[in-house]
């Protein structure tokens, strides 16, 4: 079935680490972590929305210069999120440039940094292009939920850290549920489909009444036909709601019974985990040295999740040209879907 986020390793290697999560039927894409950007036409990256770092080493944070390349001048927002001293990281790599001319650029940039520190605080600051980019101190967000850092009406995403020798934040992307339409349906009521069809999504989803007006504009061979219905009489439309996805995006940690904890908390059930596996198992001790794991520890921390489909990732350069062996290591640790716990049929791994 047709999901509303669709997710996929920046490097088609799985190497570097970073997810691209392309938010469908909204030309828009989500980032989990700055990394090699490079790999990414600028068409891609002109989309993103809002990019989410795990931790600001350098393999996870460098490529912020180049999503900011591409963007000036025609990216109108961006906001990030990471951990502790994030803003003011994001504040130093701005103030490594000099801005005499951005304030000219026809589309103005606003950056909006935002970071959640381990005891929970939070803060938040914008950067604008028009300003040479000053800082402009906003309050945080108001969030229900201590580990919700964004919020949509069709999806969110939570956090919790993990440790790397280091804080490190471990993602969630959830969506929300998924609106499903009947094709035929829309036929039969004589209009096809368009951006009308998300607002309709989006208002179903956020409970709105049935009176809501929805504007309906498209084209046909006849040209274009523009009218008004209401939600209640869009909804036939509608076949059913159904239960969104859950994605995990786990990567720099040590193998340790607090971040399993951690990672239970937040993504226990989760449909599809993307985790790292940088080091074979025979190097266990360097691996801990290093602060990352295993490919079985990777393995045994998505079968403790009852992860549904696994995606193994951030393969040390050590390996080049066996990488297999850390993916069928991991595999074999998780046990595949069937262990997972679930009388249904498995999802098939991406
Ligand atoms: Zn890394
Ligand atoms: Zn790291």
């Amino acid at each position: 079935m047709r999901t509303l986020l669709e997710p996929r390793l920046m490097d088609p290697s799985s190497n570097e680490p970073g997810l691209v999560v392309d938010v469908r039927d909204e030309r828009r894409a989500l980032l989990f972590d700055l990394g090699e950007l490079g790999m990414l036409p600028p068409r891609v990256l002109l989309r993103v929305s809002h990019a989410f770092v795990t931790h600001t080493h350098m393999d996870h944070f460098a490529g912020f210069d180049h999503l900011l390349a591409v963007g000036l001048g025609r990216m109108p927002r961006l906001v990030l999120w990471g951990g502790p001293d994030f803003v003011a990281q994001v504040e130093h790599k701005l103030r490594a440039y000099t801005w005499n001319v951005v304030h000219r650029y026809e589309t103005p940039l606003a950056i909006e940094a935002c970071e959640i520190r381990p005891d929970g605080r939070r803060r938040r600051a914008r950067f604008d292009s028009a300003s040479a980019f000053a800082r402009t101190e906003l309050p945080p967000a108001d969030m229900a939920d201590g580990d919700v850092l964004h919020e949509e009406t069709t999806f969110r995403v939570r956090a919790r850290f993990v440790d790397h020798e280091m804080p490190v934040l471990a993602y969630a992307i959830e969506e929300k549920a998924r609106v499903r339409v009947a094709p035929e349906r829309l036929a039969a009521m004589g209009v096809t489909t368009g951006a009308w069809l998300r607002e309709l999504k989006h208002a179903v989803l956020a409970g709105a009444p049935d009176e809501t007006p929805i504007e309906l504009r498209w084209r046909d061979r006849d040209g274009e036909h523009a009218t008004v219905r209401s939600v209640a009489e869009l909804r036939p439309l509608v076949l059913d709601v159904v239960p969104g996805r859950r994605i995990g995006y786990v990567t720099d940690l040590r193998g340790s019974e607090d971040n399993v904890e951690q990672l239970s908390r937040l993504l226990d059930g989760v449909d599809l985990l993307y985790i790292e596996s940088v080091f074979l198992d025979k190097d266990r001790a360097h691996a801990l040295r290093k602060n990352h794991l295993t490919a079985r520890q990777a393995g045994e921390i998505a079968r403790r999740l009852r992860a549904r489909a696994l995606v193994p990732f951030h393969f040390s350069p050590r390996y080049q040209g066996r990488t297999g062996e850390l993916v069928a290591e991991a595999r074999a640790a998780w046990g595949g879907a069937a262990q997972a716990g679930e009388a249904e049929a498995p999802a098939s791994p991406a």
